[in-house]
């Protein structure tokens, strides 16, 4: 199937950076070619999906939530097994926080990939980033080269895999959002590991946010508005 090379799908978490990535998607393809995709994948917080679904309206594009139950069966991680507490500590043996879910990614980008597939969509917008990160192995540029290769390779397309936030810092981020005209919408975004709102302020998510926009010199609309 020939991909059409102006469609894009942004995987939207209802978080700061796939927001931006949205924005980003609108801003070089237009909003009529752009659709976000989120996946419910038994999440503790369903506050994410509420706020996912608040973007897109917001942003004026369409929007799909797939389930995907399988996460919370495989258990482990603080993300979707109610017994693992959200902490910073690392896994002494893989150097990961318990905030890592084994694949989550992977299996996104790739239903991502077959849902674009049979839409015609071309682009796949994902808001990873490898800087100011927790070491997610998901998120480094190798990793979603490589499964760009693979996807191509397993469905027969020249599916494009886009992370425009993959090089830049969280401060790079939210000057981003800002030029993207992005920062009304962080007002409806979730970032807390805790799921509250208004946010923590004290989970590696609600810090390292809250990094971001005090070194670009910028109020959070999440923290001025709730
Ligand atoms: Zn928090």
């Amino acid at each position: 199937m020939t991909a059409n090379h102006d469609k894009a799908l942004v995987l939207l978490s209802g978080g700061q950076d796939s927001t931006t990535c949205l924005y980003w998607a609108i801003d070089r393809f237009g909003r009529d070619c752009v659709a976000a995709i989120s996946f419910d994948y038994g999440q503790r917080h369903r506050i994410e999906l509420e706020c996912a679904a608040a973007i897109a309206a917001h942003a004026g594009v369409t929007h799909v939530c797939l389930p995907i139950d399988t996460f919370a069966s495989l258990g482990g991680d603080a993300l979707t097994d109610r017994d693992v507490d959200v902490c910073c500590d690392v896994d002494e043996q893989t150097g990961l926080p318990n905030t890592f879910v084994p694949g989550r990614n992977l299996i996104f980008l790739t239903f991502a990939a077959a849902y674009a597939y049979q839409r015609e969509i071309g682009h796949l917008v994902v808001g990873v980033s490898q800087t100011d990160y927790s070491g997610y192995p998901d998120c480094r540029s190798q990793t979603i080269e490589s499964l760009q290769e693979t996807i191509r390779l397993g469905m027969e397309s020249r599916v494009q895999i886009h992370a425009p936030l993959i090089h830049i810092s969280k401060k790079e981020t939210v000057e981003l959002a800002r030029d993207l005209g992005a920062l009304d919408t962080m007002a409806v975004t979730h970032t807390c590991y805790n799921g509250t709102r208004p946010p923590c302020g004290e989970c590696p998510a609600c810090l390292l946010r809250a990094k971001g926009f005090a070194e670009a010199g910028i109020e959070d609309p999440l923290i001025t508005t709730s």
